[in-house]
């Protein structure tokens, strides 16, 4: 049996395959609900990601770390908003 994962968004019934996904996501948007976020935080998630990876300070990757989970809590309240109609 494989381990799925569904969409954040309530009443969506679209799962992934956890192995799929990287290590230490619990949450997870499908295609759909994911096109209801807006470009801008997409690009804040991706600047996030490539300032993670650059950084050899671990007090800073705490932050960005923070930070992109702020990140992630602004996309799918817009991927929830979205699908409610909003
Ligand atoms: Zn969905």
């Amino acid at each position: 049996m494989a381990d799925r994962l569904s969409c954040c968004v309530p009443f969506c019934r679209r799962t992934v395959d956890r192995q799929k996904l990287d290590a230490g996501h619990n949450e997870w948007l499908c295609h759909i609900h994911w096109k209801l976020v807006p470009a801008r935080l997409k690009r804040r998630r991706a600047k996030l990601r490539r300032l993670a990876k650059r950084t050899g300070d671990p007090a800073r990757l705490a932050r960005i770390h923070r930070a992109d989970d702020a990140a992630w809590a602004a996309c799918r309240a817009k991927a929830i908003e979205g699908a409610a109609g909003l």
